[in-house]
């Protein structure tokens, strides 16, 4: 008898857990290693060059696949297909930045004899999560000779962190009372950078004068060399393994580069492509997609622009293949947290480990600033993942009055692509460590690597 009620259900029932088990393997080393977005477009780069692609707007490139670079900190990765760019293309947009602290561009100072740095934090954070946790320096510095500086100091054993104070409970009392927004200010997010003086001129001791000439001797940094730099505060050390079973990972920045590891080997793992096919890892996502390397910025629209010319495509404009186009915005929703219960609508609330989260809107109240999918789109995705047996659910960003939250989507959507949002679910999302479940990791895998393959109609 035909099954008339859905379900959902778990996802690890359904999956090969050897298969999940090393996949996560290789994206536990890719989130270890890539914190920023700088990080995570040279380590794709890398990966790009190994397997022969060309950089669309270099001499180098000589036609067929390619990828771009916009500003060192977003990327755009793609394959040819069976069909031309004037049929469309299946477009998968991730974003590779998460929220941290960065460090301001005058940030040194010293009070009590304790030498710190002044930050400005990135995103939607709870402050209170990043104090008392050991954090790790990543960015670049341009120096005054015009050399640029790679920064990463922190990751491994034998290297300092930086380390954000609190109060000790006993003098806490009123910070206690504080709603936890007021609990740390973001004007005290400022970590501890060093502690041994040196005597000055007039005699006084100064540990910001010591800490400036031993930046000046190890790496030949002048304060004003720290204006032009982007430095930024993540948390130390690398992706773990949660539970007896091992069947979730804990690190920083799930949020969104699970999205962007599972969009870019499903891209560079598909056989044939029906389509053509774009991966966009993009920057400035946590902030509204804004700037030089934000989705909203042209880099998509002039990057196919110089793909068509460069390939002697005429007869179709850019802004037609876009009409033509279908994309999912790749990126992460909230698993019901049994802790929490109470923000969820359970029927419509995304299960930790149920598999890739199909979310038909956004926004937030009324559905107020929501990207919404249609019926007919939803369909199409939802009829691909049953064929090709991807475990997925539904999912929403908490009860109708309590939250919401907006993505890329409605970026793409304004181009005339037709969007949808899909992405894992984690736990504490925006935390120093959030939480992912392995099967929900490998089942996004499973949907863009099906998604990009395919010949999606409505
Ligand atoms: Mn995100
Ligand atoms: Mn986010």
């Amino acid at each position: 008898m035909e099954n008339i009620e859905y379900k959902n259900e778990n996802a690890w029932l359904k999956l090969d857990k050897r298969e999940v088990m090393d996949f996560s393997e290789s994206y536990k080393q890719f989130v270890s290693a890539c914190k920023t977005e700088r990080e995570t477009v040279s380590f794709v780069w890398d990966e790009l060059v190994k397997m022969g692609y060309k950089r669309l707007l270099k001499p180098e490139y000589a036609g067929g696949d390619f990828f771009a670079v916009n500003d060192l900190k977003s990327i755009l990765i793609f394959r040819e297909g069976k069909t031309g760019i004037e049929n469309g293309i299946n477009i998968v947009v991730a974003h590779i930045d998460s929220p941290r602290i960065d460090i301001k561009q005058n940030p040194l100072y010293e009070k009590f004899d304790v030498a710190m740095f002044k930050t400005h934090y990135y995103g939607g954070i709870k402050k209170y999560q990043w104090a008392t946790l050991p954090l790790a320096l990543h960015g670049v510095i341009m120096l005054k000779n015009g050399e640029k500086l790679e920064v990463s100091i922190g990751e491994s054993s034998d290297e300092p962190v930086l380390v954000i104070s609190d109060l000790l409970p006993h003098l806490g009392r009123k910070q206690m009372e504080k709603p936890a927004r007021e609990v740390i200010e973001g004007e005290a997010l400022d970590p501890i950078v060093g502690s041994i003086p040196v005597k000055d001129e007039k005699d006084k001791t100064s540990v910001k004068k010591a800490i400036l000439s031993l930046l000046n001797e190890k790496y030949g940094i002048v304060e004003e060399d720290f204006i032009s730099s982007e430095l930024t505060l993540v948390p130390a050390g690398i992706a773990r393994d949660v539970g007896f079973d091992k069947g979730a990972i804990t690190s920083y920045g799930h949020d969104d580069r699970i999205c962007a590891y599972t969009a870019f080997r499903g891209l560079i793992d598909a056989q044939t492509l029906e389509r053509p096919a774009l991966v966009m890892l993009m920057d400035k996502e946590e902030i509204g997609s804004e700037g030089v390397s934000g989705s909203q910025s042209d880099f998509l629209e002039y990057v196919l622009e110089q793909y068509m010319k460069k390939n002697g495509i005429n007869g179709i404009s850019v802004r037609e293949v876009l009409h033509k186009s279908f994309a999912l915005s790749a990126d992460v929703n909230a698993a019901m947290d049994p802790l929490y219960p109470e923000v969820f609508e359970e029927q419509n609330a995304a299960k930790f480990g149920h598999g890739i989260v199909i979310t038909k809107f956004t926004g937030s109240g009324g559905k107020y600033s929501a990207s919404d999918a249609s019926a007919e789109l939803v369909f199409a995705i939802r009829n691909l993942l049953n064929k090709q047996n991807v475990p997925w659910q539904i999912g929403e960003l908490g009860k109708v009055d309590v939250g919401g939250g907006g993505t890329i989507a409605k970026f793409m959507a304004r181009r005339g692509i037709e969007t949808i949002d899909a992405g894992p679910a984690l736990l504490s999302m925006h935390a120093p460590h959030e939480i992912a479940s392995k099967a929900d990791l490998y089942s996004s895998y499973l949907a863009y690597k099906a998604f990009l393959k395919s010949e999606i109609k409505i």
